[in-house]
């Protein structure tokens, strides 16, 4: 058995844990141990006869100035390119743009009148009551309106999460959703420009390797060696700062950046408190599956991505990496993600097809050249009622013992790429000389 001291053991080499490294390994010892055979987490990149993709749509939306920086050092601005959302919404089979509570405006005359009528209704009910919505549910009822949460908010979100609206915390969910004013509805209702434009108007993109070429370059700051691939970290002792690798090398640290899943770094230790680790317990999240597309043409529709709403169809959103950046498929050629309702069981081919076709993003099945199917464990945590006690206690039981638990996994909540990064920067910053 082979025995290591170092500064900074980081678990994960993700953008979190790659951050981290690169903001500490001039001054530090530092190790990463990565699980995977390769870099990037959920932000890296496969590619396959000439097509390159991500793990669903990955784009880098940056609001920070420090992030921005911090990226466009590691590869320089000739090497993004900067693109403009183009997304719309499928309700009851009518395309609508996004985001939905502004565009009312491209459904039927009576849907807007019951859209209208409801929204208001809720607006003047919800500003008489004092107690907040305690479910998405009853959010989404009582900030939108009957008419809106059952054309849209309800069975998108239902198919996206694959639970009830009414698991989910009203106090979490709520700030995903781009807030209007009546103005804004009415605006958009009547065909007139609502100026919503929600989060993520702008992305950002790398020219070459998909956005797994962030990661990349991330490593390729770091010495060779300090990055560990195939190496997960399988025990620890927090108290006695002592880490045993999967290849049987046992470090002792100073410092642990852990970005590795709470509940499974709660697994890797014999001696954690009852009560922590039934707060652990209660820490769930939802498993992706989506397809992998390449199309022997274009997408026969420009968005980059679709949310779609309506039950009959088995997948909640579709997307396109070559819409957003056609080098991502071979010239002439085109790419999709898309993103199934259902986790379980045998894959429903011929319905995913067909919904593809009935959207009008392929023409024929004829158009796909291959596709693959594929998973994320864990994609989401689920911010139910339990989530934030639950994860607060974990994570400072750690942080009591100087390990960090960092990024969108360690952290345990909804985080980008970009939190994601700061989040990295955020815990080297902790980390001084005289600490390590
Ligand atoms: C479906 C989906 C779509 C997304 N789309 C976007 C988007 O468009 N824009 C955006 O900004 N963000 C997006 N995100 C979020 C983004 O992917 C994450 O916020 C970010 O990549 C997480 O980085 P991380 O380093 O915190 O975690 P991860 O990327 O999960 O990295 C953690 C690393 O730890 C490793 N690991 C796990 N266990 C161990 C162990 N025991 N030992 C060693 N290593 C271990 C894992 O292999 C992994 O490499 C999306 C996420 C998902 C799931």
């Amino acid at each position: 058995m082979t025995e290591q001291r170092v500064d900074v053991l980081v678990v994960g080499a993700g953008l979190c844990g790659l951050s981290a490294a690169v903001a500490l390994a001039d001054r530090l010892r530092v190790v990463v141990l990565e699980a995977g055979d390769r870099v990037g987490g959920k932000a890296a990149s496969r590619s396959r006869d000439g097509w390159v993709f991500d793990c669903t749509g990955h784009w880098l939306h940056l609001r920070s100035e420090r992030v921005r920086r911090f990226v466009l050092e590691l590869l320089p601005p000739e090497a993004w390119v900067e693109i403009e959302r183009r997304a719309a919404v499928r309700v009851a089979g009518t395309d609508v743009p996004y985001p939905f509570q502004t565009h009312l405006g491209a459904l039927p005359k009576e849907t807007v009148r019951d859209a209208l009528r409801d929204f208001v209704e809720a607006r003047i009910d919800d500003a008489t009551r004092s107690d907040p919505p305690r479910t998405f549910a009853e959010f989404v009822e009582r900030r939108f309106g009957s008419t809106m949460a059952a054309l849209f908010f309800v069975p998108y979100n239902e198919k996206l999460w694959g639970m009830p609206l009414s698991e989910l915390s009203a106090e979490w969910m709520g700030r995903f959703l781009p807030d209007p004013t009546v103005e804004q509805v009415v605006s958009g209702a009547l065909g007139l420009d609502a100026h919503l434009a929600g989060y993520n108007a702008r992305f950002l993109y790398p020219k070459t390797g998909g956005i797994g070429a962030l990661a990349e370059a991330l490593a390729a700051r770091l010495a060779p060696g300090v990055v560990r691939l195939r190496t997960a970290l399988r025990a620890l002792d927090p108290s006695g700062r002592r880490a045993v690798a999967s290849d049987g090398t046992v470090y002792r640290y100073q410092r642990l950046i852990s970005t590795m899943p709470l509940p499974d770094l709660v697994a890797a230790c014999d001696h954690v408190p009852p009560q922590v680790r039934a707060e652990a317990s209660k820490l769930r999240a939802v498993d992706w599956r989506y397809l992998d597309v390449a199309l022997r043409v274009p997408p026969r529709r420009p968005e980059h991505w679709i949310y779609v709403a309506d039950r009959d169809v088995p997948f909640f959103r579709v997307g396109s990496y070559s819409n957003a950046h056609p080098p991502l498929a071979p010239p002439g050629k085109g790419s999709l993600y898309v993103e199934l309702s259902d986790r379980e069981g045998p894959l429903a081919e011929e319905e995913v097809f067909d919904g593809l076709v009935e959207i009008g993003v392929i023409a024929s099945r004829e158009d796909v050249a291959f596709f693959e199917e594929r998973r994320i464990p864990r994609a989401y945590v689920v911010f139910d009622a339990a989530w934030n006690r639950a994860r607060s206690i974990v994570r400072d039981h750690f942080a009591r013992a100087g390990v960090e638990t960092r990024g969108r996994y360690g952290r345990w909540t909804y985080n980008s790429m970009e939190d994601c990064i700061a989040d990295g920067l955020d815990a080297a910053r902790g980390v001084d000389d005289g600490d390590a």
